[in-house]
């Protein structure tokens, strides 16, 4: 049977609880385990697919073509393994699922309630997340203890600790010890009013994670008094978490203080210390002097950094296994079509224009495609970032100036970009998207089949229209190269510019598949040219 490790937070939201999580899953997997990851957000939609990256960061896309929460993003990347449909549970999913069986007739004659039907729903996804051969399951659920839309999951946790029993779960409760200048001491009480609240519903942590700024201490007799509040069996039960330099420090912030070694005792698992050498020597690499290598992300959810986090993490990745340290600037493309591509752009070693929807904003990175080609500047353009790069080629070097996208101009003359057949008559806009893993056949003289190293691979989709082939010949002819189809459907998945020392762009986000210890292809070739160049 599967044991449980659940994570909750206190306090504030954005403690990072999915970093703490994944941290805890690769010191497990370093211990030999299986690990499985869930999380549970308790907003109302189905799926995050529907919400502005602005207000709840990026959507991270599975193998499997499931819009989820940008934590599974970091599961994978720490972990190093994918996670399909089962990882993200919504309270729009839940309810989804419940009113489905509702309308079949599956409760007949029961009135559905929160306890014990919605609970139970809950029961059924966590324990459908473990299974024969997954020794351990970490279940996150977001937003803060507390919030009245969490409350069914920490019902349901609760009812499901009784039926595991004892030495087969445990539960991890990320809090704010926030430092006041004015008393020149850190402040437990806001721990301690949180675990009040998480005890009134029925639920005791056994580990504690203090998130502090950076540079913050925990003394010894701080930890002995949150222990003592918090109902823990001591202080070596409180673990410091302060802000880090990068985030995969975080596993080796937690393993010092021993906190693998007791959750293992905690869920009575005889595992090896683990391995942590190459992990070390990776964060040792990232914490080293290197050289700084400039790279502009053109985008427009430019308000929260999370926006396009699977882009800055992938970058990193690639600089990190060039030895140059990556500074990465987010800029919106509005500020683009007001100042010129030149003038903001000037100072970049490497450009990546990354994924998104709607008009606002496309004319400037349409500039910004324009002058990385005509000035050679290396660009990588990411699913709307290769479409943008296509109508630019098309309007500036094909002459047909009104080149768009149906996306933007539903009635323009030239279609170059446009939506899917089988997208035509969709009206719900909800998971009807090209989403997930499809295979693409790279061309055998492109620059892309070359930094592959294999003429096969599939990568994860997320959008809705996609390249005409009624221009391919027209803009081949003139130096657009085709890189990478999609043979079963007739699918243009990757371009490149001729006579361009790195111009790719992929229809695809090969931006989900870079891990920290296997950075992507694609991003690794942007970064050796961006240095290169300089
Ligand atoms: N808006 C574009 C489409 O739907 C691109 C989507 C994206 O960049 N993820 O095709």
């Amino acid at each position: 049977m599967s044991k449980y490790i659940f994570v909750t937070g206190g306090v504030v939201s954005s403690l990072g609880k999915g970093i703490t999580a994944a941290s805890i899953g690769r010191l497990l997997i370093e211990r030999g385990l299986n690990v499985n990851v869930q999380k549970l957000d308790p907003y109302i939609n189905v799926d995050p697919g529907t919400m502005n990256p602005a207000q709840h960061g990026e959507v991270f896309v599975t193998e499997d073509g499931i819009e989820t929460d940008l934590d599974i993003g970091h599961y994978e990347r720490f972990l190093d393994k994918n996670f399909d449909h089962n990882c993200n549970y919504t309270t729009g999913k839940i309810y989804s699922n419940i009113i489905a069986k509702e309308r079949s007739g599956e409760y007949l004659g029961a009135t559905i309630q929160v306890v014990p039907h919605v609970t139970s729903e809950i029961k059924q996804v966590m324990r459908d997340a473990g299974g024969k051969d997954v020794d351990v399951v970490i279940i996150e659920v977001g937003g803060t203890v507390g919030d009245m839309e969490g409350m069914a999951y920490l019902e349901a946790i609760r009812q499901f600790e009784r039926e595991l029993k004892p030495g087969n779960y445990c539960h991890v409760h990320c809090t704010l010890v926030p430092y006041l200048d004015a008393a020149g001491e850190v402040k437990t009480k806001p721990t301690q009013h949180s675990v009040k609240e998480l005890t009134s519903i029925g639920l005791n942590p056994d580990i504690i994670v203090c998130r502090t700024n950076r540079d913050v201490e925990l003394t010894p007799n701080n930890r002995k008094k949150i222990a003592m509040f918090c109902n823990l069996d001591s202080g070596e039960y409180v673990v410091h978490c302060p802000d880090c330099e990068t985030i995969y420090e975080v596993p080796l912030v937690i393993n010092k203080q021993g906190m693998d070694r007791l959750i293992c005792k905690i869920l009575n698992l005889e595992t090896p210390e683990p391995n942590l050498t190459k992990w070390q020597e990776m964060v040792d690499l990232y914490l080293s002097q290197l050289p700084v290598i400039n790279i502009a992300i053109v985008g427009k959810y430019t308000e929260v950094p999370d926006s396009y986090i699977s882009v800055t993490e992938a970058i990193k990745h690639a600089s990190l296994n060039n030895k140059y340290r990556a500074k990465i600037s987010i800029i919106s493309s509005e500020d683009i079509e007001m100042m010129g591509a030149k003038e903001i752009l000037k100072n970049f070693d490497a450009v990546v224009v990354p994924g998104g929807f709607g008009s606002r904003g496309i004319e400037g990175k349409i500039l910004t495609a324009q002058y990385c080609r005509e000035n050679k500047v290396p660009y990588l353009g990411l699913c709307l970032g290769m479409q943008i790069a296509v109508i630019e080629f098309a309007r500036n070097v094909a002459n047909i100036t009104d080149a768009h996208s149906t996306e933007f101009n539903e009635s323009t003359n030239n279609p170059v970009i446009h939506i899917m057949d089988s997208q035509k008559d969709v009206v719900e806009k909800g998971a009807t998207m090209r989403l997930g893993k499809y295979n693409c056949h790279l061309s055998d003289n492109s620059m892309s089949r070359r930094l592959y190293g294999m003429p096969d691979i599939s990568e994860r989709h997320r959008h809705r229209y996609e390249f005409n082939n009624e221009y391919r010949n027209r803009l081949e002819s003139l130096g657009l190269v085709i890189a990478g189809e999609n043979l079963e459907n007739n699918l243009v998945e990757v371009i490149e510019i001729a006579d361009h020392p790195y111009f790719i762009a992929t229809q695809y986000h090969p931006e989900f598949k870079s891990r920290p210890n296997r950075p992507h292809p694609l991003f690794v070739g942007l970064i050796r040219q961006a240095i290169a160049n300089k």
